[in-house]
C-alpha cells in the first residue's frame, strides 16, 4: 500500500517520452527506453523538459456541483480497498502462509462487519477489488450486491505496480481484471483505482481506451475535477483520494506512525466538517482487512453518527458521484 519511491531521473525520461505517443492514439504504448532526453541534474533541467513532466497528467477544471443530490451541501463518498491476500504476499510474489491469513481475515470477517454497517445506515459505498481478492472469495460479492446500495470497481489484477510493468503489460492486466469482477458480480465496473494509486506514464491512457468513467488515485484537489494529459481534457472524472484520509498507514501498529482509531477519527471528522463548511467532498479510503477490526470499526462508526448528525449529507457511491458531476457541468 505503499507508494513507490519518487521517480528517478530515468523513470522522468521514460514519462516524458510517453507524451507524444499518449497524445496521439488511444492505444496503450509500451513505455519507451530510456532515451538520452535530459539525463542531467534536475537544476539543470530545461524548461521545456520540466513542463512536460508535469503537465503529463494534471487537474482540469474543477467539477464540484453548486449543491449535491436532494440540496446537501456535502456529498460523502465511502471507498473500500479490498486488497486482502494481493497485498499479503501476492503481489510481491513473498507467499508467506501468516501474512496470507491476515490477508484472508479481510472477506472472512471484515468485509462481512463492514457491509453489514453500512446496509443497516443505509450508505452506499465503493469496493474497489483487486481482481485476485475476489477471484480467492467471490462471496464478497453477492455480500456487496445483495443491498442494491453499493459499487463494485476495479483496482488492478493482482494489486500490481503500474510503474513496475510495460504499457502492453499493464493493459493486458487491466483488461483481465475487468473481465474477472464483471464475470463473477454480472456488472462491468466503471470505476477505477490504481493499486497502491501508482501511475504510470500510460496508466491514464489505458484508462481512457476502456472507457472509465471516472479514475479516483489521484491527489490535486478535495473536490471532483476533470483529468487533463498532456494538455488535453479527457471527460474523465477524478474523484480525487489523500493519505491523509486513507487507514492503512495510521492503523498499522508495526508501522512508525501508528494512531489510536479514536484520534484517526477524530482527524477524519475534521476533515468531514471542512468539507461540510466549503460545500464540497469527503472522501475516505479504507481497507477491509485494516479498518474491519473491532477495534478500528468503532471509528468508522462514529464518524457516521458525527456525519449523520450534521445533517445536509449525500452519501453515494463513487459512480453516483462521477455521473452527478458530468452532468452538472455539461459533460454528457
Ligand atoms: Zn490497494
Amino acid at each position: 500500500m505503499k507508494l513507490s519511491a519518487r521517480p528517478e531521473i530515468r523513470d522522468l525520461a521514460l514519462a516524458l517520452a510517453a507524451v507524444p505517443l499518449a497524445l496521439g492514439a488511444c492505444q496503450a504504448p509500451d513505455a519507451p527506453a530510456a532515451s538520452a532526453a535530459d539525463a542531467s541534474a534536475p537544476w539543470d533541467w530545461s524548461e521545456e523538459y520540466v513542463r512536460a513532466a508535469v503537465n503529463e497528467v494534471r487537474a482540469g477544471r474543477d467539477l464540484n456541483p453548486d449543491s449535491w443530490p436532494g440540496g446537501a451541501r456535502v456529498a460523502v463518498l465511502l471507498s473500500f480497498d479490498v486488497d486482502n491476500e494481493t497485498v499479503q504476499g501476492l503481489r510481491t510474489g513473498e507467499v508467506s502462509i501468516g501474512p496470507l491469513s491476515q490477508g484472508q481475515y479481510g472477506s472472512r470477517v471484515a468485509l462481512p462487519r463492514i457491509v453489514r454497517l453500512l446496509d443497516r445506515e443505509n450508505i452506499p459505498s465503493t469496493f474497489f477489488f483487486p481482481a485476485w481478492s475476489l477471484k480467492l472469495a467471490p462471496e464478497q460479492a453477492g455480500l456487496i450486491q445483495a443491498s442494491g446500495l453499493h459499487e463494485i470497481a476495479v483496482h488492478g489484477w493482482i494489486h500490481e505496480l503500474n510503474t513496475s510493468l510495460d504499457g502492453q503489460t499493464e493493459r493486458r492486466l487491466l483488461i483481465q481484471a475487468v473481465d474477472a469482477i464483471e464475470e463473477i458480480t454480472g456488472e462491468r465496473p466503471v470505476g477505477y483505482r490504481a493499486p497502491s494509486w501508482n501511475h504510470s506514464p500510460n496508466t491514464l491512457t489505458i484508462v481512457r481506451e476502456l472507457g472509465f468513467l471516472y479514475e479516483s488515485s489521484l491527489m490535486a484537489d478535495d473536490r471532483p475535477y476533470e483529468l487533463v494529459q498532456a494538455g488535453e481534457p479527457t471527460g474523465v472524472v477524478e474523484l480525487p483520494v489523500e493519505w491523509i484520509l486513507d487507514d492503512a498507514p495510521l492503523f498499522n501498529p508495526r508501522g512508525n506512525s501508528y494512531m489510536n482509531p479514536r484520534d484517526v477519527m477524530q482527524v477524519w471528522i475534521d476533515e468531514f466538517d471542512k468539507a461540510w463548511e466549503e460545500g464540497t467532498m469527503f472522501l475516505l479510503t479504507m481497507h477491509p482487512h485494516v479498518s474491519g477490526h473491532r477495534s478500528r470499526i468503532v471509528a468508522l462508526e462514529g464518524l457516521i453518527d458525527h456525519m449523520q448528525a450534521k445533517g445536509g449529507v449525500w452519501f453515494g457511491t463513487h459512480e453516483d458521484a462521477a455521473r452527478y458531476v458530468r452532468e452538472q457541468a455539461g459533460m454528457n
